[in-house]
């Protein structure tokens, strides 16, 4: 069994969430965790996503909250969009570092980088299910894209892969364990099945288990993810919230 001690990617009002941050902490603490993220989703998120005047009130607010609960680390992040082929996220250079821990998915209601990066990115993924595009290269592609933003920013998580998006677990998981970058086991997609786990473990990755929670009283809610680990066989010094929280 595995001792759970972080919860990296939580969702508050801010995007689509349905509690305040400290509605997210209190849940944490109740939990036992000793760290939470506040991750909300990236600029470019349609309806969703934060924006950049949020990111100032959800630092001040946070810093406000680790004085009221000294007992738990609250760290500002986001979940930031792979908008282009050539890895772009939706996070301005000059805000990256606003952000205590970057994670990076991909999400069909982000806005692309350009024209040409909606049919490929966006609109290859969104007929492959229904039309007689080449699969194998529209996977290709997205890996890349997604190998290339790791490469790019200072990304530590990747958020749900393989959800909304076909990708090449292993070649992924190769190029995450060279930018030590921890693959999600998202509690609420459950899209990162043990079969994948076991191809991501061979190729040297870390993990991560995250609730993924948009309504507080998900906070801290691992189940589905530790049934997936444990059905792999993933050994706990490979999770990165597990035992003593060893992100950033
Ligand atoms: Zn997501
Ligand atoms: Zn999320």
């Amino acid at each position: 069994m595995y001792h759970i001690t972080a919860d990296y990617h939580t969702h508050t009002r801010y995007s689509h969430g349905k509690g305040t941050i400290e509605d997210n902490v209190l849940a944490a603490r109740k939990k036992g965790l000793k760290r939470i993220a506040i991750t909300d989703h990236g600029f470019g998120h349609i309806g969703f996503g934060i924006r950049p005047k949020d990111v100032d009130m959800m630092r001040e607010e946070i810093q406000r909250l680790s004085l009221k609960y000294s007992d738990i680390d609250i760290l500002l992040g986001i979940e930031a969009n792979l908008i282009g082929m050539d890895g772009t996220i939706d996070i301005p250079e000059d805000h990256m570092d606003k952000f205590d821990i970057i994670l990076m998915g991909f999400h069909k209601g982000a806005i692309p980088k350009s024209f040409k990066d909606t049919l490929d990115l966006f609109g290859r993924n969104a007929v492959s299910s229904f039309l007689p595009v080449d699969k194998d290269k529209t996977r290709k592609q997205n890996t890349k894209a997604m190998i290339k933003a790791i490469y790019r920013y200072p990304i530590r998580i990747i958020t749900h892969p393989g959800a909304k998006i076909d990708i090449d677990t292993r070649l992924l998981a190769k190029h995450a364990a060279k930018r030590n970058v921890a693959l999600e086991i998202n509690a609420s997609h459950g899209f990162m099945t043990a079969e994948y786990v076991r191809i991501a473990m061979r190729e040297g990755a870390s993990f991560v288990i995250s609730s993924d929670a948009h309504h507080p009283s998900k906070v801290g809610d691992f189940e589905t993810g530790i049934q997936i680990a444990m059905e792999a066989g993933l050994s706990p010094d490979r999770i990165v919230n597990a035992g003593i929280a060893k992100l950033t």
